[in-house]
């Protein structure tokens, strides 16, 4: 018999019947013998529509009354899912983050979990009751509502799971797994059967949207074997793990990431001085902007051109800065490009194999699309192109890495 963490999103839940159908799905698990948690979104749109609400009141609308409105969310579908699996003979109970007591610091609208008290749920499970709680909410030390940023639901499935020890927390969405890139993009994209905790968190963290990024931080450093599957349709879904051992058969890379997210930005002829970089990007940190990546070069004037890149909806207060620092240390111009997109390749293969980084370059090369920076780490290769070739760069590259599902018979 397993411990089971289901969590099920915002548009598995997203009607009256889906969330039947949900129950449906939780009941066959359970009498198989299994023992489930469930962790639910609240139906889709609603998170969205609730802070529009707010919005009406109020521009910023304050943090901590935010919380209270939006994780009501959530606890409307713990409720009904209760009700949909007492109705079919299922016992089950509901509870709210605070009433599990999920306890989190007090940073509203973006909450931390410190810890879990997992004596109710426990408690319950023994009693042979399902448990459904509701995903991105807790409560702080002060018993003040909180959540856990956009997504949240998945942090919280993830944190379960790890506090209850369970054997698996299976993630339940629109799509059958994850892919070796976006199928709306690449029709060729492939589902993976399995994929690392560190392929993930990079995945996830240059654009590709299937798991909130802290749930696989969590999931990583807890060992908490992760499963993403479709909510109703059949299938193995793809396994994210920490082994690479048998990673040995797998392609290189596993996939393709991109975002068309980020701005670039650039001051030439900087005077090439010990602390330029700090001048330069000190005043952008001080202004709480995050800069993505960073290219620097000198010329032979000794002045040096620096670029680097923020989330685009940075980009103007970061060019008024920068223009600011032109001008305060001398150099020629400060200037900007919305226009850009990043483009990365993802495998943990990279560690072992040489030349990985130049077959994209290649790739990329054969299609003449030019390449305004690069970045690497051990498992990724980043570039930034224009964005208007990107849809050609994520398919050339896909083509590339042999990445690329076989054609079906027929085809
Ligand atoms: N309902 C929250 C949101 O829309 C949390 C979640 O769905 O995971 O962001
Ligand atoms: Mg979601």
């Amino acid at each position: 018999m397993a411990l089971i963490v289901q969590k099920f999103g915002g548009t598995s839940v997203g009607t009256v019947e889906r969330i039947e159908q949900v129950a449906e799905k939780v009941k066959k698990f359970r009498e198989a013998g299994d023992d489930i948690v469930v962790v639910v979104s609240a139906m889709s749109g609603e998170t969205n529509r609730l802070i529009g609400l707010a919005k009406q009141i109020m521009d910023q609308p304050i943090p901590r009354e935010l919380d209270v409105m939006v994780s009501t969310g959530e606890q409307v579908t713990i409720a009904l899912l209760s009700m949909a699996l007492i109705k079919r003979g299922v016992p089950a109970v509901s509870y709210t983050g605070n009433q599990v007591r999920i306890l989190t610091d007090s940073s509203h609208t973006k909450a931390r979990i410190l810890s879990i008290d997992d004596a109710n749920i426990r408690a319950d499970l023994k009693a042979g009751r399902v448990v459904v709680v509701a995903g991105f909410q807790g409560v702080d030390e002060h018993g003040n509502i909180t959540t856990l940023g956009r997504g949240g639901s998945d942090t919280t499935g993830v944190a379960l799971a790890a506090a209850l020890k369970a054997d698996e927390c299976q993630i339940y969405t629109d799509v059958d797994g994850v892919y070796t890139t976006d199928p709306r993009v690449v029709p060729q994209a492939q589902r993976l059967d399995k994929i690392t905790f560190e392929e993930m968190l990079e995945m996830a963290s240059l654009g590709s949207k299937v798991l909130q990024i802290r749930s696989v931080e969590f999931a990583g450093k807890y060992n908490v074997p992760l499963r993403v599957l479709h909510s109703f349709q059949e299938g193995p879904g793809t396994l994210i793990t920490l082994d690479e051992e048998e990673s040995m058969e797998q392609p290189i890379i596993s996939g393709i990431a991109f975002n068309r997210d980020e701005a670039k930005l650039t001051i030439r002829g900087v005077p090439d001085t010990p602390g330029v970089a700090f001048k330069i990007l000190g005043p952008i940190s001080a202004a709480n902007i995050e800069v993505d990546m960073i290219v620097q070069n000198v010329a032979h004037d000794n002045t040096t051109d620096f670029t680097f890149t923020v989330h685009r909806n940075d980009y103007q207060a970061a060019l008024e800065i920068l223009k600011q620092t032109a001008t305060s240390i001398g150099a020629r111009e400060a200037t900007g490009d919305t226009n850009i997109a990043k483009v990365s390749i993802v495998g943990v293969g990279m560690r072992s194999h040489a030349g990985v980084a130049s077959r994209m370059f290649e790739a990329l090369a054969k299609e003449t699309i030019n390449i305004q920076m690069i970045s690497t780490s051990e498992i990724k290769v980043s570039v930034v192109i224009e964005e208007k070739y990107l849809e050609l760069a994520v398919r050339a590259l896909h083509t590339a890495f042999e990445l690329d599902a076989p054609a079906r018979q027929g085809e």
